[in-house]
């Protein structure tokens, strides 16, 4: 059958001035910039509309539809057309595996018909002159294993859709996915909005749009960091004697406070079970100043003096606040922060609306200003379910750290997100980087299936526990960048075949103050012993730039990017440095473990670190605290400068490993974390991949063992090209692993390699873009 019921009749063809297109690469390309317009429309009709013109257009189709899925009725809805009649739409629906549109929803899969009136599944319906248009093609539209809508393409005969057309379909298919259900969750979110409103929630935005920074949906009701009225009280200095007079406490100071102990104390051994390398230090802080009698004893006296609880809680706190924050360091500032979340806690707890047991943010959505990595760690610590980061700043570290905790964190630039009422429900998908406010019960649903799929496939075992190998046998190894220890078992779990590069700032980002060698060597230790017997690769500490810590003064940089960053930090501080490699050498004991700097600009930097290695490795021996075996020492390629000696280096160092993160960034003088130079940000750049062909080159002349662990590593675009041009080795957050192996494991050799020569041999980012997207569909 055709789609349709007996209303549809064809009514308007698609204005002729469309063109064949010689190459499908025209295609693809052109589509690309169409769904690039298209994504930030609010305007569900007018996208769909558009989309299915543009399509059309593109597939020289007479017909193009598009038809989405409802879950709760179970069928599809004429959702946009050109070629039918516009009063079909929204009114002409077909159920789950009816006609040949139903059926390749039900079935997955795309169906293509020559004539389609002779297939079996086809249904007559005389008012729709199907005859006129019966060369068929119906794509399916999913997001996983999400059922999104189906798309249909349908021509006169005798023009059938060629095979490279229904692949063409099915990549356009896979990208109106997400505009789609962004569309579909709009529809929804517009019939909210036509519904009679209360005069507060009238003003409320429905929707926030954003980009998402770590994947995954996040379910829960809105909490404004460091925005609450009660934080308005805590920060001002207004008359607090009526504050809480009109509530009746449910427990009073004393049982508020031992209650707020209680849940610390709980938190410490929560953290203690997750997060090992920041155990008691994020709420350890909290409980000192809980027991501290001069910090309670002022409250109490307070209350005896005729103050109210909250009024005695909040005088008290103040004092705190005001003291901390008007320090000149950075570090004693953040304590006043401290306070504020702490004096939250208790009078929360004092009024009886700390609405999960253990957390004030537990099954929140956390909408912030600004947001540290020792925030996202204190606040999932606290069970909260997505960040919404408002108007920049943030650090590469903190998206990093929210996708290893896998929590989704968006960026938006709407400032009345800042002003949205606490405790409304919102949803966030990491994904789309939308924000949905007070959705709609259908928008609710619709998230609480997806997180579900996702919950299940985080847990999912490897489906290829074999080694990674490309189509003609190939081995390339596939290791696991770890930032957190937490992040050993999904490696193991995917069976990486190693850690390709362990990020040794976290520990040092998420606490108070400078761990001490013994406490680097535990953490250190446990990484080892749970990976013993594969490949570590520990980088030295790589803060500075955007990875600040919060208890070291930075001197105010102008351009810390480019400043006392990274191996340059270590170098200026060599007591802390060579804690760090003896804390290395200790834990590695015996095991063949291998130390890796980051941001080396220059040969003889190289060689003043791996003196310093020595140097720790010979006091270390002498005190019989070190193995007779020195670990192999290699060096990040993030400076475009180290390209051009590298011949030299070469012949020192024992590995190379590329962080395309930063060299990106450096190639093309591109701050990988301003959204304003987002467009300058491309790693498919032609002096990049040139400049990475020529380390890989370079590598291979030298027997050097190489490998990729920026995030280029897991693209799927970028792949093919890295084997090509004879990477080996890559290093990427566990849940990639299962789909970098696919990657591989596509293509032989010789095809990656022909394709990386394809890439390399132009020098325009548009032709670069093209190809990239070509292969893409295929
Ligand atoms: C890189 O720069 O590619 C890299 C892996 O290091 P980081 O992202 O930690 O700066
Ligand atoms: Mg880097």
């Amino acid at each position: 059958m055709f789609p349709l019921g007996g209303v549809i009749f064809f009514c308007e063809s698609i204005p002729v001035n469309y063109h064949r297109h010689d190459s499908h690469l025209d295609l693809l390309s052109d589509a690309g910039e169409m769904f690039a317009t298209l994504a930030g429309s609010a305007d569900v009709d007018a996208v769909l509309q558009r989309a299915v013109h543009m399509v059309g257009q593109h597939l020289n189709a007479d017909v193009c539809s598009i038809y989405l899925y409802r879950d709760a009725t179970a069928d599809l809805i004429l959702s946009a057309t050109v070629g039918l009649d516009p009063e079909g739409v929204g009114k002409v629906t077909l159920g789950f595996g009816e006609g040949l549109v139903g059926m390749a929803l039900k079935e997955l899969r795309p169906i293509c018909e020559r004539s389609a009136s002779t297939n079996p599944h086809y249904r007559y319906f005389p008012d729709l002159q199907e005859e006129a248009f019966d060369c068929f093609l119906a794509v399916p539209i999913q997001r996983g294993i999400e059922r999104v809508g189906v798309i249909v393409a349908q021509r006169s005969a005798p023009h059938r859709f060629k095979e490279t057309e229904v692949i063409v379909l099915r990549s356009i298919a896979s990208h109106l996915a997400i505009l789609i259900e962004n569309a579909n969750a709009l529809l929804n979110v517009s019939t909210a909005r036509a519904a009679p409103e209360t005069e507060a929630s009238a003003e409320l935005p429905r929707l926030i749009t954003g980009r998402g920074a770590s994947p995954g949906v996040g379910i829960g009701r809105v909490r404004i960091k460091g925005r609450t009225a009660l934080v308005d009280m805590l920060r001002g200095d207004g008359d607090l004697a009526g504050a809480g007079a009109g509530d009746a406490p449910t427990l009073s100071l004393d049982e508020a406070i031992a209650l707020t102990v209680e849940q610390l104390e709980d938190l410490e051994k929560e953290l203690a079970r997750r997060l090992p390398e920041a155990a008691s230090l994020i709420f350890g802080a909290h409980l000192l100043m809980l027991k501290d009698t001069a910090f309670t004893g002022t409250m109490f006296e307070a209350i005896e003096k005729g103050a109210t609880p909250l009024a005695a809680l909040i005088e008290g706190a103040r004092q705190y606040i005001r003291i901390f924050g008007s320090s000149k360091h950075d570090y004693i500032k953040e304590k006043a922060a401290d306070v504020e979340d702490l004096a939250l806690r208790v009078a929360e707890n004092l009024t009886g609306t700390c609405d999960v047991q253990h957390s004030i943010y537990g099954d929140r959505i956390v909408i912030a200003a600004d947001l540290l990595p020792s925030d996202i760690l204190k606040l999932s610590m606290q069970r909260c379910r997505g960040f919404v980061l408002v108007g920049g700043g943030m650090t590469s570290h903190t998206a990093i750290l929210a996708r290893s905790l896998h929590i989704p964190l968006l960026l938006v630039d709407t400032p009345q997100a800042l002003d949205l009422p606490d405790g409304i429900p919102a949803i966030v998908d990491g994904e789309t980087g939308n924000v949905y406010i007070n959705p709609e019960p259908a928008i609710r649903e619709g998230f609480e299936a997806r997180q579900r799929v996702f919950d299940e496939a985080a847990r999912m075992p490897d489906i290829s526990p074999g080694p990674a190998l490309t189509a003609d046998g190939t081995r390339v190894r596939v290791m696991a960048n770890i930032n957190l220890l937490s992040e050993i078992e999904p490696a193991e779990r995917l069976h990486a075949d190693g850690v390709g590069l362990y990020r040794t700032e976290f520990p040092f980002l998420i606490r108070d103050s400078f761990p001490s060698q013994d406490e680097q060597a535990q953490i250190y230790d446990r990484l080892f012993e749970r990976m013993d017997g594969k490949e570590i690769t520990v980088r030295t500490l790589d803060v500075g730039g955007d990875k600040a810590l919060a208890y070291y003064d930075n001197a105010g940089e102008a351009n810390p990017e480019m400043g006392l960053r990274s191996i340059r930090f270590s170098l200026r501080h060599p007591d802390i440095f060579e804690d760090q490699i003896c804390a290395i050498l200790m834990a590695a004991g015996e095991r063949p473990i291998r130390i890796l700097f980051p941001m080396i600009s220059s040969h003889d930097e190289f060689l003043t670190v791996r003196e310093i290695v020595r140097r720790c490795h010979r006091d270390l021996r002498e005190q019989g605290h070190a193995s007779e075996r020195i670990p192999a020492l290699g060096v990040m390629v993030e400076l475009p400068a180290v390209v051009e000696i590298l011949d030299g280096l070469a012949a020192d160092v024992d590995f190379l490993s590329i962080g395309t993160n930063d060299f990106v960034q450096y190639m093309l003088a591109a701050d990988r974390t301003n959204e304003r130079v987002r467009d300058y940000y491309c790693p498919h750049h032609p002096a990049v991949l040139r400049a990475l062909n020529r380390v890989a080159t370079i590598a291979r002349a030298h027997d050097l063992d190489l490998s990729v662990c920026g995030e280029m590593a897991h693209e799927p675009a970028y792949i093919p090209f890295l084997i090509g041009i004879g990477v080996r080795k890559l290093s990427v957050d566990p849940t990639y692993i299962p789909a970098v192996k696919q990657a591989i494991a596509a293509r032989s050799c010789d095809d990656h390699q022909a394709y990386a020569a394809t890439l390399l041999a132009e020098t325009r980012l548009r032709k670069i873009e093209s190809i990239l997207k070509e292969r893409e569909a295929t």
